[in-house]
């Protein structure tokens, strides 16, 4: 069994997750590895962590090159992860580790993904719980219906989803949508999220805005037919207007001729036109940034990893001359 850590200046949590995770490895029977990512803290996460790894064999340590977020930092984990079920929890201890036990029990009934499903969360402020609650609800009206509401990153994945998971290298990342759309039998966990254990958020308004964005755009092209639907409305309007002023004309309606309804309709028209290529522009900048073909995260340096399981973390196929 493997547990995945992406830590983001946590030094202040660190002594208590540590404490966490050892209670938990004498807990459990399996043979255990701990894999910590450290997304490019500017604190001094990295030296507690490889202390750590020093004294204890069961701990690995991937030490990105700089931050990459925690969506990526999860990735990296999973990636180095060699367990048969492959646990992914936050640094902060807001995902309970006994909650993990009952994961195990479901992943050996069978289910190849146990999410977390947050029933309630503790030490949140009511504005992060109402755009939470909002986010989850808009994202499967609209985007995508197979996303599980009120579920995080925390779940358990089976080596046979993870290779799956492990198959799609794009570089926007909604990892739960992800987890969601390889399928296989999956598992609402429902239980209490805690208040994080120490330090402060590492996901502040703008990261969570960006991220809610990611999962919009990279995982539908619902937002493109928005701009299609509002361009048929507009479309309609026009046709309106145009009638209006062809029997205005014809019947003698008015005697201003219609300049403002003319300005109405230039103006709608011009802004519905900006919206849309607004859109199809997000789309141009993914397809161009994804057609860059770059890692989409560098790693510096492991600890305790004898031969690292991804090289180069991208669609290309492994360096030909070698099957030759
Ligand atoms: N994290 C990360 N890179 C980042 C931001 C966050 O690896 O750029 C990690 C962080 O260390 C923690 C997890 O992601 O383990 C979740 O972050 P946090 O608890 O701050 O988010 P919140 O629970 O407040 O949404
Ligand atoms: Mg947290």
């Amino acid at each position: 069994m493997s547990i995945v850590v992406p830590m983001y200046n946590e030094e202040e949590v660190f002594p208590l997750l540590r404490a966490e995770l050892e209670r938990f490895m004498g807990e459990v029977l399996s043979e255990m590895e701990i894999i910590l990512v450290n997304d490019g803290s500017s604190d001094k996460t990295i030296e507690k962590i490889v202390a750590w790894a020093e004294e204890d064999r069961r701990i690995k340590v991937i030490h990105l090159s700089r931050n990459f977020g925690h969506q990526l930092a999860a990735t990296a984990g999973l990636d180095y992860a060699t367990g048969d079920a492959v646990v992914l929890i936050d640094a902060d201890l807001q995902d309970p580790l006994p909650a993990v036990h009952q994961m195990v029990e479901r992943y050996q009934e069978g289910y190849d993904v146990v999410y977390g499903q947050r029933e309630a969360r503790q030490g949140e402020s009511v504005f992060k719980r109402a755009t939470a609650w909002a986010f989850y609800r808009l994202m499967r009206a609209l985007v995508y219906k197979g996303l599980p509401p009120d579920s995080g990153d925390f779940r358990l994945v089976s080596r046979q989803c993870l290779d799956g998971l492990k198959s799609m290298r794009e570089l926007h990342r909604f990892l739960r949508g992800m987890v969601a759309w390889v399928g296989y039998p999956q598992y609402a966990l429902k239980y209490q999220r805690r208040a994080r254990a120490a330090g402060t958020t590492k996901y502040p308004m703008r990261k969570m805005l960006a991220l809610a964005w990611i999962a919009a755009t990279s995982f539908s092209t619902v937002p493109l037919h928005c701009s299609m639907i509002l361009g048929l409305l507009v479309g309609l309007l026009g046709i309106e207007e145009a009638i209006r002023a062809l029997l205005a004309s014809l019947l003698g309606w008015y005697t201003v001729p219609g300049w403002t309804s003319l300005m109405i309709v230039t103006s709608i028209i011009g802004s519905a036109l900006l919206f849309s290529i607004g859109i199809v522009g997000q789309y141009v900048g993914k397809l161009y940034e994804q057609a860059k073909d770059r890692p989409i995260y560098l790693v510096s340096r492991t600890f305790n990893i004898a031969t690292p399981t991804v090289t180069r973390t991208t669609s290309e196929s492994p360096d030909i001359a070698t099957h030759l």
